[in-house]
Formats: C-alpha cells, sequence, structure tokens
C-alpha cells in the first residue's frame, strides 16, 4: 500500500463529495497527537498545494492534562511543515480532573468541544477540521445503532449549534490502517493521551469485534462505510421513508475527485449535529 497516496486521494474525494473547503475558509485543525490527526494535517498541507481554492491552515491542540508526555514537539513538527500551531491549555478542564477525576467522556468531550470553538475564535477560523477516520464512523454507527436504537454515525460536514463554525471531517474514507502506516512512514511523533490505555470499553470491544470479523473478510470496515452511502430505506423501518422514490443519481461513493470547483459551490451537507453527541472520539 501507498499509505500517502491513498491518504490524499480518499481525503481530496471527501473534501470533494461533501463540499468541506470553500474559497476563503479559515481551517483550524484540531491536532490531538495522535495518528489520526497527524496524518489530517499533512493531508491537507499538501492538497493545498494543488488546491484551485485558496484556503488557510492553522493547527491546535487542546491540552486538558491527559497526555502522557510533553506534546511540545508536536508543535515543531508542524512549523517546520509550514503550519502554524497553538497549545491551548483548558483551565475548565484541569478543574474538571481535579475535582471529578473519574469523570466520563461525555463531559469530556463537552469540555473540550467548548475549547475548540473558543481556540477557532481567537484564531479567526471559520472551519475545524477534525480527525475522525473510516473506523470511527463505523464504530460511530454500531454504537448508535446497538446502544441507541438509531442509525446514525457521524455528519461528515456540520455546523456548529452557534452557527459560527463549520466542522468538517475529510478522513472519513480514510482507514487507520492507512494513518498508521503514512505517520510511521514519515517518522512523525505520537503524543498519547492516558485515555489510550483504557480498556473494556464499548469502543475497545467493538474494534475487536470488527478486527475480528477483518480476518476472515479483510473488507468489511469499507463494506461498512460503503453502506452508509448505500442507504436502501426500503428495506429498514423508518416509515418516513418507506415507499419513497429513490434519489436520482444515487450511486453512493463514486468516482474520485479532488476540490472539484463544483463540489465545493455546493453548500454544506445539512446533517443533523445532535448525532454528534452520541459518540466520544479524541479530536
Ligand atoms: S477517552 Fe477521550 S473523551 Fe474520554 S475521557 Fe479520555 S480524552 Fe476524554
Amino acid at each position: 500500500m501507498n499509505a500517502r497516496k491513498t491518504l490524499l486521494r480518499k481525503t481530496g474525494k471527501a473534501i470533494a463529495d461533501f463540499g468541506m473547503i470553500r474559497e476563503g475558509d479559515r481551517i483550524a485543525v484540531g491536532v490531538s497527537g495522535g495518528k489520526d490527526s497527524l496524518a489530517l494535517a499533512d493531508a491537507l498541507l499538501l492538497l493545498r498545494r494543488r488546491s484551485p481554492v485558496d484556503f488557510s491552515l492553522r493547527a491546535f491542540t487542546i491540552e486538558q492534562g491527559k497526555f502522557v508526555r510533553p506534546v511540545e514537539p508536536l508543535g515543531d513538527l508542524l512549523s517546520a511543515r509550514g503550519m502554524e500551531w497553538t497549545y491551548y491549555v483548558d483551565e475548565p478542564s484541569f478543574k474538571l480532573l481535579e475535582e471529578q477525576p473519574t469523570h466520563g467522556c461525555d463531559t469530556c468531550s463537552r469540555f473540550r468541544r467548548r475549547a475548540v470553538y473558543d481556540v477557532a475564535a481567537k484564531l479567526g477560523c471559520n472551519v475545524v477540521a477534525l480527525g475522525h477516520t473510516a473506523d470511527d464512523l463505523c464504530e460511530a454507527l454500531l454504537r448508535n445503532a446497538l446502544f441507541t436504537g438509531r442509525l446514525s454515525a457521524l455528519p461528515p460536514v456540520t455546523t456548529s449549534r452557534s452557527g459560527d463554525f463549520r466542522l468538517i471531517r475529510p478522513l472519513v474514507y480514510v482507514t487507520e490502517d492507512v494513518t498508521r502506516a503514512y505517520v510511521e512512514a514519515s517518522g512523525m511523533p505520537i503524543t498519547p493521551c492516558v485515555c489510550s490505555y483504557k480498556t473494556g470499553t464499548v469502543r475497545e470491544k467493538l474494534r475487536g469485534f470488527l478486527a475480528g470479523l477483518r480476518q476472515d473478510n479483510p473488507h468489511v470496515l469499507e463494506n461498512l462505510l460503503s453502506s452508509m452511502g448505500r442507504i436502501d430505506t426500503e428495506r429498514l423501518l423508518d416509515k418516513r421513508f418507506l415507499g419513497r422514490p429513490p434519489v436520482a443519481g444515487a450511486q453512493g461513493n463514486g468516482a474520485t475527485m479532488l476540490l472539484s470547483p463544483e463540489k465545493l459551490a455546493h453548500a454544506a451537507v445539512a446533517i443533523d449535529s445532535d448525532s454528534c453527541q452520541d459518540v466520544d472520539y479524541a479530536w
């Protein structure tokens, strides 16, 4: 596998398919220190060079007191690659750690979301790019179906509740074997957070389940991802969609496109932003 080529092709396709980036966008890229967000930052930098659309990039990292080692090398790495980096120490998260050391992911991610909007506003950005991958989407789909009784995953594009920011997930087509291979080949340093060592979580179980299935069928993840773009509403139980003719031209994930101007001219896909609340993934 050529990880670089795959990363750029799939990221470019997602950006085009969902009209993620528009002329003049000022994009704040959330960098958590993990492989996915590092791959995202690099992919956006590389795609910008060949994009017909003019947009700017800034990276930021939210410090919530959970990194296992200093994150400053991240800043050096990103600066060397031409991306300005902001390290944002979120005091309310530290207070939360002190007062409720065993707080759950829902609280933690709520604090992080608020901090992200604070940073994006301070940086003067109108778009926030998040590093959720195809694996995250598949896990979210299973998790929501199994634990909330709803068929939903994560929106590739949505807006913040305030309407101030467009949130984009350019890695929705990229699986984590690609981000892992890319980051390893690039020699980028990973800065894990304590939570990556947690065991017994639903997320870990779903990952294990999918990994087990993949041993027999290596395309399980891609198939699950593809199913999200090819919904057969006549074979589900949502009465709102039964008996409706299929949408003309809805063929699922089509040919690879890279920042096509026609696609970019389209408005952001409107997706229920509430579905963001169903899953809590570190950014
Ligand atoms: S796993 Fe992520 S959301 Fe949950 S507590 Fe840890 S850092 Fe926060």
